[in-house]
Order: structure tokens, then sequence, then C-alpha cells
């Protein structure tokens, strides 16, 4: 992992790195991963654009940040991103990506002045006993044991914090207390996750602990992040030269395994029904991106449940057989293999019933039609986690 250093490095323009000109660079998933990689190798790396091709299974970019307007269902928005000030290398990205919108803006220009106009809050934090304000009143409610529970945390090595459920980190007077009310609704944590993913969402979210309690700490953007992220980040990448291969699957890549060094040698994969792929040199950068958290999602409507699809799953079947080369190419079951503790729900609510935009303004105690970002109203329930 190389860690970078703030605003020292960010102006700092790289060299050019040496042979460049004769690489190529295959990325394989279309998400924003993917466009970012594209992005940065077009405009640090000095690689152009006509050397990259992303392949993708699906007919569109962007992945998990999507937004569809589907004629006799409503809009379908599988989840909307928390964004916030020190998204370090989503801003560098975007201060280079112009705006659709805005002739000799970029997309961060756009976000900032949206946000600078139109800060996020939330005027009810958090619901109870359907719908009711739970009052948490700005306090994190911590007792003195809870507190130590929560510097034990933040100190301990990641060695000490591996393989470990919150609940086995923290006592009881945490998980009562409004702190882990507004941590778990902020980032979809539940007591059985991950000690360590916990442990390192502290550090990296250290700053917004005053922001906690009212989700001022929070930004968004002005659409769906399809249409207000993907689609400039896309169609520079279009001007650019690089070049989307949609419908394209990948199923395994070969590898020479070395001691020092793992060369991709080739990429396999079914295209539009048609069994293919390309051989790699020394010359040519292997990207694989591929998520998901959204593989395998299911929508449901008012009236059917989404249903649970274990697989097959391109992503993560991908993973399996790469890992399964060597060990330093990770464990995907750590993350893929417990279904029924990480899955996800989310509800998109289009308001064509008068009656849904009064009862989230009662939730909420903000109108949707205000004109300003809703999405401030978040009142997440004391029950659910959610981000
Ligand atoms: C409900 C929800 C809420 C979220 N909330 C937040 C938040 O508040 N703040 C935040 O910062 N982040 C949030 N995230 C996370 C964020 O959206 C993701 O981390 C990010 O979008 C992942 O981008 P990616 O490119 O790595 O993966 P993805 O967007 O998953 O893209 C992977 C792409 O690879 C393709 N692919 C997979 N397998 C193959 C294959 N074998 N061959 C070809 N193509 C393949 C997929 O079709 C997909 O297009 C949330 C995500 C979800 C789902």
């Amino acid at each position: 992992m190389y860690y970078s250093s703030g605003n020292y490095e960010a102006f700092a323009r790289p060299r050019k790195p040496a042979g460049v000109e004769r690489k190529t660079a295959w990325f394989v998933g279309a998400g924003l991963a993917s466009m970012a990689g594209a992005a940065f190798l077009i405009r640090d790396g000095g690689l152009p654009g006509e050397r990259i091709t992303v392949l993708e299974r699906l007919a569109l970019p962007g992945g998990a940040l999507d937004g569809i307007k589907e004629p006799r269902k409503g809009f379908v928005v599988r989840g909307g991103r928390e964004m916030e000030n020190h998204f370090e290398c989503l801003w560098d990205l975007f201060r280079s990506v112009p705006s659709i919108e805005t002739e000799g803006a970029s997309v961060l220009d756009e976000f900032y002045w949206l946000n600078k106009d139109d800060p996020n809050y939330s005027l009810q934090r958090a619901t109870h006993k359907q719908g009711q304000d739970a009052r948490t009143d700005g306090l994190f409610t911590l007792s003195n044991h809870a507190q130590r529970d929560l510097v034990k945390v933040f100190l301990a090595t990641r060695e000490e914090m591996e393989g470990r459920r919150i609940d086995e980190v923290f006592g009881e007077d945490f998980l009562a207390s409004n702190f882990w009310l507004y941590w778990r609704t902020m980032f979809a944590f539940e007591e059985w996750h991950s000690a360590l993913e916990m442990k390192l969402y502290l550090h990296r979210f250290i700053h917004h602990i005053g922001g906690l309690p009212d989700f001022s700490a929070l930004k968004f953007t002005k659409y769906n992040q399809y249409e207000s992220l993907v689609l400039p980040l896309y169609r520079w990448l279009l001007e650019q030269g690089v070049t989307f291969r949609f419908g394209t699957e990948v199923t395994d890549v070969d590898f020479e395994l070395g001691q020092e060094r793992k060369q991709a040698t080739r990429v396999h994969w079914i295209s539009d029904g048609e069994v293919g792929g390309v051989d790699l040199t020394e010359h040519d950068l292997l990207l694989t991106t591929i998520g998901s958290l959204t593989e395998n999602s299911d929508n449901g409507d008012h009236h059917t449940p989404a249903r649970l699809n274990e697989g097959p799953a391109p992503a993560w079947d991908l993973w399996r057989r790469i890992a399964a080369k060597h060990q330093d190419f990770g464990h995907p079951d750590v993350f893929g293999g417990h279904i029924p503790q990480t899955k996800w729900e989310s509800a998109t609510v289009t308001t064509l019933d008068r009656r849904i935009p009064d009862h989230i303004q009662r939730i909420a105690s903000v109108t949707p039609f205000s004109g300003r970002v809703v999405t401030g109203a978040l009142s997440p329930s004391r029950t659910r986690a959610g981000c």
C-alpha cells in the first residue's frame, strides 16, 4: 500500500514513466474504480487513451453507481453515496473532468458550489416506533466504559482486531449509546461485522465525529450518481480515445508466476456469447477492479420481494478462480462467504402517490419538493443499519 502525502503530492505532476508509449492497459469492470484508474493513467501516467480498453459484462458503465428510470416501475437506484471533504482521490479525479451541465466548470466545481449553497444536515437524525423522533438531541451518550472501549479499539493493532466481531470488542454500554446508533446508521455496520473494519473506519473518518449527530459531515451530488459522476467521466474517457467493450464477461486470467513478479499472460472472456480473449505481454497492464457490492442484485417492488441470488456470480467467481492460483491474490471468502450476514437491502421511492411525500415529510421534517438536496432528510430507524 502506498500512502500519498496530502496536498504536498496533490499539486506536483508525476514524471512520465519510461516506455509508457509502448504500454497498453486492460481494465476488467467499468465501475468507478476502473474508470478512475483509466483517467489517472491518462492524466498522470501519460498513457494515451487509445491504448486503454475496459471490459464490462453489463451494457453500460458505472457498476454500483447506477440510476435508471424504468418506465413501468419508477426510478431504480441501488445505492446512494454519502460523500465527504476528504475523498482525496475522488475530488482529485473530478477536478479534471468537465461538467456536462456548466460550461467551463469541472464536476468538482459543480459539486462544491451545490454543497456550499445547500449544505447537508438532518432535522431528525433518527427515528423509532415507526417514524417517531428518537430524540438523540445531538448527544453521544458514551459512558466512561464505552469511551474506554472506543479508545482501546482505536489504539489496538490491526492484528488484535483481526477475525473479531464488533460485539466482541465493544461492551453493552457502547452498543446502547447514541454514538453507535449514529455510526452504524451512517456507515452500515451491524454488531456481527468486522471489528478491524470498524477500527479502520474510526481512523478514516475521525474528522467527522462532530458531524455524526446531524449528518452535516456528508455531501451529495445533484442527481443520482450515474448522472452526476459516471456520465461526465464516461464522456471524458471516450473523448480521450478509451475503448469500452460492453457485454464482455471476463471468465479467467492466466499468469506466469515467478518469485518476484506475477505476469498476466492471457485474459479469457465471453463477449456477446462468443468465447474469446487476448494474450498479454510485459508491456500490458491488467487491472481487475470487479467490485462488486451490487453483484447478483435483484429488484423487488411493492408486491414482490427481491430474490436472494447466491450464484453463479461473475465477479466473485472470477476472483475465486484467480485467488486459487496464488495466495497473494487474496481471500475472497472472507468477504463473500457469509451472504446472510453481509447482504444489503435498499429501497428507492418514486413519489407518484401523493401520500408518500407527506409521509416522508412527517418522518424527516423536510418536504421532498423543497428544491434543495433532499438526502439531508436521512432519518434512519434506531433498529436498522443503513447508509
Ligand atoms: C447500497 C450501496 C451504498 C453505498 N454507500 C456508499 C457511501 O455512502 N459512500 C461511499 O463512498 N461508497 C458507498 N458505496 C460503495 C461504492 O458505491 C463502491 O465502493 C464503488 O461504487 C465500487 O466501485 P468499483 O468500480 O470498485 O466496483 P463496482 O461499481 O461494483 O463495479 C464493478 C464492475 O465490474 C463488472 N464486473 C464484475 N465482474 C465482471 C467480470 N467477470 N467481467 C466483466 N465485468 C465484470 C460489474 O458488472 C461492475 O460494472 C455504496 C455501495 C452500495 C451498493
